[in-house]
């Protein structure tokens, strides 16, 4: 049984857990009760995430993301998904340990893995645990939106196969508006990008979402490149482990007279609401709006989960560390607020 009764910094909230779920031989579902008072700050959209703070005896906590695989739709409480990393820390951890009843500490939802209109159609990539985002995204489109989904979903073999009879029982439910097509690895070998060109050809006008290891994604952009998709209509969230802490609230930049005066001005375009602000080089934007107590998303403020992405609509930023956005998105003018300086005196952005 393990116990957090305060949470570390002012953004993190403790959660009871209400279930846990053996989806199989090396995954697991954690469901959460969202008290009254908290069900508006744990509202999500479907393809977010949630962050975990685990405990450690070496290092005292590691801070995972993982991604609602529930629909904000169509399940009453937030479930996360863990599949075993091998000699991962944190994934054994929530697999081994997590009971319910037990009380963990979690950041609210966040991510921008998500439609901008459940009415599209999708065209939707999944392998292994990427499926977590993605079924969240499929569960969330059939039960609100009117268009067609098509799910690709690569595994290792058969028992590997999160979700497997929710998958089923959703095909049976929306006969004409969904198709699953199951790729097993041990049978069809890791499949090729001509082999995905040619699966997802009758599909280049959906809205295309991936999630999955990063050699499955590589194949999945190829082959939807070499199809002409639209990079706007491709949409990819990128699995990995934060290195920092984000459930400590972070001091601010110290900034002197110089560092002051050593600013731009950007206008942020945020919900709607458009912000006019001194941007100083030495903060990012993140720092900047959060300063004036505006209420930008972001989560981990190290460039590894992607929350915080906008675009740059004139201007010219840098960025400290932008691995996990791929070339043509920044050549498109994608950017992570929480590293993100300017470069140009006026720059306009919006999220
Ligand atoms: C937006 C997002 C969504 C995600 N969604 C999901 C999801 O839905 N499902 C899913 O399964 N994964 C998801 N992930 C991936 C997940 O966050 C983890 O990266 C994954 O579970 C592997 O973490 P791990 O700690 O097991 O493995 P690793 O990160 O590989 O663990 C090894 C690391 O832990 C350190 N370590 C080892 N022992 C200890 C110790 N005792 N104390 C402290 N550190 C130690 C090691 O030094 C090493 O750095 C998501 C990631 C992101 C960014």
């Amino acid at each position: 049984m393990t116990t957090v009764d305060v949470p570390h910094g002012s953004r993190s909230v403790v959660l009871t857990v209400s279930g846990v779920i053996e989806e199989t031989h090396d995954s697991r579902s954690v469901v959460f009760a969202v008290p009254d008072e908290l069900k508006e700050k744990f509202a999500y959209k479907p393809g977010q995430f949630l962050t975990l703070r685990i405990p450690s005896d070496r290092t005292g906590s590691v801070a995972r993301c993982y991604s609602l695989a529930s629909s904000p739709f169509t399940d009453d409480q937030p479930k996360v998904t863990v599949k075993r990393t091998a000699d991962g820390y944190g994934s054994n951890w929530v697999c081994d340990n997590i009971t319910i009843g037990d009380t963990v500490e979690v950041l609210p939802p966040s991510g921008h893995f998500t439609p901008k209109t459940l009415d599209d159609d999708f065209a939707l990539f999944a392998a292994g645990s990427g499926i977590t985002p993605v079924i969240s995204i499929l569960k969330s489109a059939l039960s609100q939106g009117s268009g067609k989904v098509v799910l690709f979903y690569a595994n290792r073999d058969e028992k590997s196969v999160i979700f497997a009879d929710e998958l089923r029982t959703l095909v049976t439910q929306h006969p004409t508006r969904l198709v699953v097509v199951h790729w097993l690895e041990t049978l069809q070998g890791l499949p090729t990008a001509e082999q995905l060109a040619t699966a997802a050809a009758p599909y280049v006008e959906y809205q295309a979402f991936m999630c999955g290891p990063a050699a499955f994604m590589d194949v999945v952009h190829h082959a939807l490149d070499g199809l002409g998709v639209p990079r706007n209509h491709v949409h990819a969230e990128v699995f990995n482990s934060l290195a920092g802490d984000p459930f400590i609230d972070s001091a601010p930049v110290e900034l002197t007279e110089a560092d002051q005066a050593d600013a731009a001005t950007v206008e942020v375009e945020l919900d709607g609401e458009k912000h006019l602000l001194r941007w100083p080089r030495k903060q990012t934007l993140v720092d900047i709006m959060l300063a004036k107590g505006i209420d930008v998303p972001y989560s981990c403020q190290e460039g590894e989960c992607g929350s915080c992405a906008c675009t740059v609509l004139e201007g010219k930023v840098e960025m400290d560390n932008c691995e996990i956005l791929d070339p043509e998105d920044i050549e498109s003018g994608y950017i992570l607020g929480c590293q993100a300086h300017p470069i140009t005196d006026t720059v306009k952005i919006e999220y």
